[in-house]
Formats: C-alpha cells, sequence, structure tokens
C-alpha cells in the first residue's frame, strides 16, 4: 500500500479526506453487500433443501458451486455475466442507463441505493469516530445492518449466519471496552434478547399471533451486545416509533393488509445506527444532565 495513504485510512474523527477516502470504499462495499443481500438467502435456501435430500437418502439437490464469491455476479433475468465495466458502483447503473446491457431488462433501483446509502454512511461514521480501533469496528456494524435490512426486507428473516457473528462481535470488540466496559455489553446481549422474547410471548398471549420473529430478539442482543445495555430503551423506544409511523402509513396509503407482517428489523437497525452515532448526546437531552 502506497504510504501516502496509509493515514487517510487511519485517521482521527474530523478527518474530511478519511471520510471521502471511506465513502469511495464504502461504494465498493455496498456494491458487495448487494451480492451478500441477493445470495445468503438463497445459499441458506439451498443448504436446507441439501440437508433435506440427504436425511432422505435422497441425491444431492443442488451440486454447483454457490457462495458469496462464485458464480461471477450475472443478470437475473438473462443469466448474462457482468463485465467489470458493469459493476462500477453507482455510475455503472446510470452507464448502462438503468438496462441490462444484453436483454435490456431494467435494472432495480435497489442496488445504486445500497452501494448510495453504504458509500454515505460509511463516509458519516468515519468522519464522526475516525478510523482508527472505534471507527473501523463501527463500519463493520453499519455494513452488517445494511446487509440484514434488506434480506429482511425481501424475505422477513434475519438470517442467524449475521445476527450471531453480529452479537460475537460486538462482544469482542468490547473486550477492551472500546465503545462501552464488557460488564455493560455482556448484559446488553442478554437484555436485548430477553426483551423482545418477553415482548413476543406476552403478544402472542393477548393476541394469539406472532408479532416478532426469534430474528429480532438476536438483532437485539447484538446491538445491546456493541453499545451496551444503556442504549436498549433509546433503541426500543425509536424502532418501536419509527415502525409504528411507516406502519400507519402503509396502511393509510398504499392498503397495506393489516394481516401481512412488517417486518422489524430494519427499523432496529435503524435505531442501532443512531444510537452509535447520537445515542450518548441523545440520552443525555432525555435525562437532563451528562451521562
Ligand atoms: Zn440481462
Amino acid at each position: 500500500m502506497n504510504n501516502t495513504l496509509l493515514p487517510f485510512l487511519f485517521s482521527p474523527a474530523g478527518t474530511l479526506s478519511a471520510a471521502l477516502l471511506w465513502l469511495i470504499i464504502g461504494l465498493c462495499v455496498g456494491s458487495f453487500l448487494n451480492v451478500v443481500i441477493h445470495r445468503i438467502p438463497i445459499m441458506m435456501q439451498r443448504e436446507s433443501e441439501n440437508y433435506l435430500a440427504l436425511e432422505q437418502d435422497q441425491p444431492l439437490v443442488h451440486s454447483d458451486r454457490y457462495n458469496l464469491i462464485l458464480p461471477r455476479s450475472a443478470c437475473p433475468a438473462c443469466g448474462h455475466t457482468l463485465s467489470f465495466k458493469e459493476i462500477i458502483p453507482i455510475f455503472s447503473y446510470f452507464k448502462l442507463q438503468r438496462r441490462c446491457s444484453n436483454c435490456s431488462t431494467t435494472i432495480s433501483y435497489r442496488y445504486p441505493l445500497v452501494e448510495g446509502a453504504t458509500g454515505l454512511l460509511s463516509g458519516l461514521v468515519v468522519w464522526m469516530l475516525g478510523s482508527e480501533m472505534a471507527g473501523l469496528s463501527a463500519l463493520i456494524f453499519v455494513w452488517m445492518l445494511i446487509a440484514m435490512t434488506f434480506i429482511d426486507i425481501d424475505t422477513q428473516t434475519l438470517p442467524d449466519d449475521l445476527t450471531l457473528p453480529l452479537l460475537w462481535l460486538g462482544l469482542l470488540i468490547n473486550l477492551n471496552g472500546v465503545f462501552v466496559p464488557l460488564s455493560d455489553a455482556v448484559i446488553g446481549a442478554a437484555a436485548g434478547y430477553l426483551f423482545l422474547w418477553m415482548v413476543f410471548w406476552v403478544f402472542r398471549f393477548i393476541t394469539g399471533k406472532e408479532g416478532i420473529g426469534y430474528g429480532d430478539f438476536k438483532l437485539l442482543a447484538a446491538l445491546g451486545a456493541w453499545l451496551g445495555w444503556m442504549m436498549l430503551p433509546l433503541i426500543v423506544l425509536l424502532s418501536s416509533a419509527i415502525g409504528a409511523a411507516i406502519g400507519l402509513i402503509m396502511i393509510l396509503f398504499r392498503g397495506h393488509q393489516r394481516e401481512h407482517p412488517i417486518p422489524f428489523g430494519p427499523f432496529l437497525a435503524l435505531a442501532g445506527l443512531v444510537a452509535l452515532l447520537a445515542g450518548k448526546p441523545l440520552i443525555e437531552l432525555y435525562l437532563g444532565y451528562p451521562l
């Protein structure tokens, strides 16, 4: 690596050049997150189909290689393998005039949206937290939250393959108290899980329905592991408020059926992001005295 680039990569908070550099890196990470969002649910589906076949002594349903790297990215409509020029974040989308170069199928706006959001949030995180230990780990935190948000929107599932690593990672990061002391992180993880688990059973007892899923418990546990138990009330309040507002808007304006559940994971992720970047001042504002 170029020696002149290193100080930009690892800088204290408020360094504009570092924030811009990480914005560009974030665009590329966002491009990879699009792959993660598309493929992880398919990988899980294939795994469970293979497992079932194995259990029944049948030949495997899927024997071709399919992971986050292979096969190379292709148009979902016609299978045309994308060239390097077609996978440049955001740029390619507009250069191709939002259409596949082979079959002219419209490319979903989701791809540039995920890339742009990942780039902007990466720049913001580095601007606010720097790109040393805290900032770099916060980047991983935010990237995983973005992937989970869109997987939950697509499939109404938060995969264990993402929630559990996020939880372990939060505990490991806080071994040295990067965000909160380890004891706060451990209590945060347990309390986060337990709180939504209780809400789940009370809700089910009263209404006979399942309002939130087990993935949501694990995600709140992960947020507690990263940010400590003190952030849990803020995260729960924020996510419920945003969730209720968006749910209401969708029912009022888009005729969204009340029976059809709206995933809760995206609201938890958004509240987790707010808690990471502005949790302390928000809580101090509410309490009226410094923490
Ligand atoms: Zn195509």
